[in-house]
């Protein structure tokens, strides 16, 4: 395939851009190789600077529910923009955003901002002013975006182990962030309940709040593990409230995209703050946090803690968030429900034909493949991080080689949309024997 435009792009993109792209990941140092620039995208499909066709399978990573240049989106965004493109006063449509999410989820009232980063950030700041506590415990291999506080073990198991309750406070997860902005973060194992009631017995009332992603999906796909009938997040909600913390769910990425409720609609726990983010912006930079109201009230200018933003509730955002959740029918989760069970069970098939040895795990729609052996599960990240990296980039680029765009990690969520149809779910049927033998 050829793919010269894109290379030319990319060595233009290094002399202006650090590593030439504007979010790591997206430079194929997982993967190696030169990541494809697009110069445009419909439906299923992404089309690159060479003009390939990609069947794109990971919807900008997440927000593309409906595919992408869905029309009725595009005119909600069109007309949106020709009444003006922000105004720094508040708007009906923000408002009616706000409903929109209450009415999905167990929150009461939200506060829009602009990436899933602000909201964790922001989420985290009233979850201590709120409690006049400073510590936070957060899971290896969760991301909740690139907060200083929040970038501590966000995918070393080295650090996740020599951290466990007890062990003393999390090390920094990048060149600038500070022992001191880490030293109140407290990082456990996704799934350990013995490691949280640990640190609660260690911590207790220091702690402000527990954050987890709602399903992990940045480490690859981690449900929730059930124990004696009771879910993690239910454990931890009641751990959190027995000891006086608060229970923050991030579900930037499950929300609004693993069921119409996100996570919530599958496991029914009632968080006391949560994040959105990605669906809800429908491809718009938009994100928001929300919780109990009597929480939310802490919130400037009603309460002390301060929160703002100069495009937050932007109008044009809030157009295709609105937009894109008012068309995520019944009929469009089923339909993604659908093409995501079909996918792994070819994914599947192909692996085991090719005798690769792998795991398949999901959470609702949002699926990943793990790249392990001697395992039937992965729970933790410890485990993910057993996985082997040569083999799914064999495999990512024998996909890529046949028109099928995977995300380039094998840490990733596969994401699929609505506009994923027959034909495109062919192309990638099609595609995996070859990559599977590939990856062997
Ligand atoms: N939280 C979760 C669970 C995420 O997956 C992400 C991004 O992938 C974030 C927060 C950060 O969102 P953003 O990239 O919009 O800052």
């Amino acid at each position: 395939m050829n793919d010269s435009a894109s290379r030319a792009a990319f060595e233009r993109a290094r002399k202006v851009i650090p590593g030439g792209v504007n979010s790591p990941v997206r430079a194929f140092l997982a993967v190696g190789g030169t990541p494809r620039f697009i110069a445009r995208a419909a439906g299923p499909y992404l089309y690159d600077l060479d003009g390939n066709e990609l069947v794109d399978l990971i919807c900008s990573w997440g927000p593309m529910l409906l595919g992408h240049a869905h029309p009725e989106v595009l005119a909600a965004v069109g007309a949106a923009a020709a009444h003006g493109t922000s105004y720094g006063a508040p708007t009906l449509a923000e408002v009616e955003l706000a409903e929109a999410i209450i009415e999905r989820t167990p929150v009461e009232e939200v506060r829009l901002v602009s990436s899933g980063t602000e909201a964790t950030m922001s989420v985290l700041r009233l979850a201590r002013g709120i409690t006049g506590r400073d510590m936070i415990i957060k899971f290896a291999g969760c991301y909740h975006g690139h907060v200083d506080a929040l970038l501590a073990a966000a995918g070393s198991g080295v650090a996740t182990l020599a951290h466990r309750a007890g062990a003393g406070p999390a090390l920094p997860g990048s060149p600038g962030v500070t022992a001191a902005t880490t030293a109140d973060t407290v990082v456990l194992s996704y799934n350990d309940r013995v490691g949280v009631r640990e640190a609660f017995t260690t911590y207790g009332d220091r702690i402000a709040a527990v954050i987890t992603e709602a399903a992990a999906g940045n480490m690859g796909v981690v449900p929730p593990g059930v124990e004696d009938g009771v879910g993690f997040n239910t454990f931890l909600a009641d751990l959190c409230h027995a000891n006086g913390a608060l229970f923050i769910s991030d579900e930037v990425m499950t929300g609004f995209r693993v069921t119409r409720s996100g996570q919530y609609g599958i496991d029914g726990v009632e968080p006391d703050l949560m994040t959105f983010g990605k669906v809800m912006g429908g491809g718009f930079p938009a994100a928001a946090f929300g919780g109990r109201a009597d929480l939310m009230q802490h919130l400037a200018p009603v309460g002390g803690v301060y929160q703002a933003g100069t495009l937050s509730g932007n109008p044009v955002a809030t157009s295709a968030g609105l937009a894109t959740l008012r068309l995520a029918t019944d009929e469009v989760y089923a339909h993604v429900d659908r093409v995501s069970a079909a996918l792994q069970t070819e994914v599947h098939a192909a692996l085991s034909a090719a005798g690769v040895p792998h795991v398949i795990q999901a959470a609702g729609n949002l699926f990943s493949v793990f790249f392990v052996s001697g395992v039937d599960s992965v729970p933790d990240y410890a485990t993910a991080s057993g996985q082997s990296t040569t083999a799914y980039s064999a495999f990512f680029h024998a996909m890529l080689d046949q028109g099928v765009y995977l995300p380039p990690s094998a840490y990733e969520g596969w994401f699929l949309s609505s506009a994923h149809d027959d034909g495109a779910m062919d192309r990638i049927v099609t595609a995996l024997p070859a990559a599977a033998r590939a990856a062997a």
